[in-house]
């Protein structure tokens, strides 16, 4: 197996995202959620991503899980590698964006690369290296109150000057706006002024086709899921990428279905609240698992009868006041650990029931209940909103402690702010 493009992601439904971007432009692409072991069998794939939960680890955990995963894309056969983070760049003047692109680069023996988050279609665009969300300066967004990394500074040169051992330069609009060419000068220019690292403005998605191109020759690449729009291309001229691939096609998966969601990002209560419209559904409460309540019990006694008669929703998604509330008595971490445990048990028991569908909300509750079906790997298939493809388990799925020998599942992974509001019913419409 020679693969084309090799990823990392530096999370979990971050990783998925990027892998729907580039099975959207023609490439067969599988995530793994940790170097697979030598005697996995890999699939025939174009790319590979591998999703780490590495964000806001300590930077040596960082830099080392990173090489480890680059190791294994080299021996893969990999010929050019992506670094991928959020669009809000998610990382302080300590974070370890810079620390772990100067390790890739020092590990590929290149001394270039750029750094470019935008997402237009989300409404993060660059401009003169100054990140926007939607019309707001990411500093004045909202994520300057964020919790784990607080976006105080909209510079992204500025963010990534702190983080970094070797200066970090721009290559603006008015350089982009001129074509892959002028752009590819641009970075010429740069690092023959010693700049290592280039913030690369983007307002619209022709801008990433662009900057796509002008990164051909490019080692390394890092951004958000946007900037790898322009990638395949560049396979394809090179003859290396066959024109005709069916990029997104899953074997089906028959069964029954569920929701799972712990994501109380805005976009998700509006899903949970537009899917109890029609369907059942049941609510698990921090304080009750606290008091020592087997909730994930009730909760499966109360799904399992109704599954035949379609989809469930299972959820501990609740507004920002119950949240807090919740918090306060019981800690963020521990109220946050309580229901990720009491999902990974629930998602084990419907599995056992015969559900083979399972749409799940939420980054950290997604982990938690792929750690708990003890999935390896997954294949991406089509786009159900953007951001969110459906996807296969490959290989051995675990049950807790029993191995199912190769049962596939269907999942669609949703980070908390993604899809419209009816998605968790048309996501199982449209399930493979
Ligand atoms: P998102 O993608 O929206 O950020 P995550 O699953 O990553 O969603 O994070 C949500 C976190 O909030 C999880 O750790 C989850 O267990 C926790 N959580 C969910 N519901 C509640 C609640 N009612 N009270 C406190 N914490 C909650």
């Amino acid at each position: 197996m020679t693969i084309l493009l090799g990823c990392i992601a530096d999370d979990f439904t971050g990783a998925t995202d990027l892998a729907n971007t580039l099975v959207r432009q023609g490439m067969r692409t599988v995530q793994y959620f940790s170097p697979p072991d030598n005697d996995v069998v890999v699939p025939e794939a174009d790319a590979i991503v591998i999703a780490l939960k590495s964000r806001t680890n300590p930077v040596e955990e960082a830099i080392t899980q990173s090489l480890d995963a680059l190791q294994w894309l080299q021996k893969a056969g990999a010929a050019q590698f992506f670094f991928k983070y959020c669009s809000t760049f998610d990382s302080t003047p300590k974070g370890n964006i810079g620390p772990v692109a100067e390790a890739l680069l020092a590990a590929l023996k290149e001394d270039f690369t750029i750094a470019c988050p935008a997402f237009p279609e989300n409404g993060r665009t660059i401009c003169y290296g100054y990140l926007f969300v939607g019309d707001k300066l990411l500093s004045e967004s909202g994520m300057e109150n964020h919790p784990l990394t607080p976006m105080t500074d909209a510079s992204l040169v500025r963010v990534l000057d702190a983080q970094t051992k070797y200066s970090v330069g721009l290559v603006d609009h008015r350089t982009v706006a001129a074509g892959p060419e002028a752009v590819r000068a641009g970075f010429d220019t740069l690092r023959s002024e010693g700049h290592r690292h280039a913030i690369v403005d983007a307002l619209s998605d022709d801008d990433l086709f662009t900057i796509g191109t002008a990164c051909a020759h490019l080692k390394l690449v890092t951004g958000g899921s946007g900037v790898a729009l322009g990638l395949p291309e560049n396979f394809r001229r090179a003859g290396k990428l066959f024109a005709g691939t069916v990029a997104d096609q899953l074997p089906a998966v028959p069964g029954l279905s569920a929701v799972l969601s712990g994501s109380c990002s805005q976009a998700t209560l509006g899903q949970v609240a537009a899917m109890q419209r029609s369907r059942p559904s049941f609510q698990l409460d921090p304080s009750k698992l606290a008091a020592g309540e087997d909730q994930a019990a009730e909760a499966l006694a109360w799904a399992v009868p109704l599954l035949a008669d379609g989809p469930v929703l299972i959820y501990a998604s609740a507004a920002p006041d119950d949240v807090r509330a919740a918090q306060d008595k019981l800690g963020r971490e521990a109220a946050g650990a309580l229901l990720e445990a009491a999902m990974a048990k629930i998602a084990n028991g419907l599995v056992a029931a015969g559900v083979r569908r399972l749409v799940v909300a939420g980054g950290e509750t997604s982990g938690a209940v792929v750690q708990a079906l003890g999935v390896d790997g997954i294949r991406i298939g089509p786009q159900i909103d953007p951001g969110v493809p459906w996807t296969t388990t490959m290989g051995t799925t675990t049950m807790g402690s029993t191995t199912m020998g190769g049962t596939e599942l269907a999942l669609a992974l949703k980070s908390g702010n993604f899809g419209v509001e009816d998605f968790f019913l048309k996501a199982l419409d449209c399930a493979p």
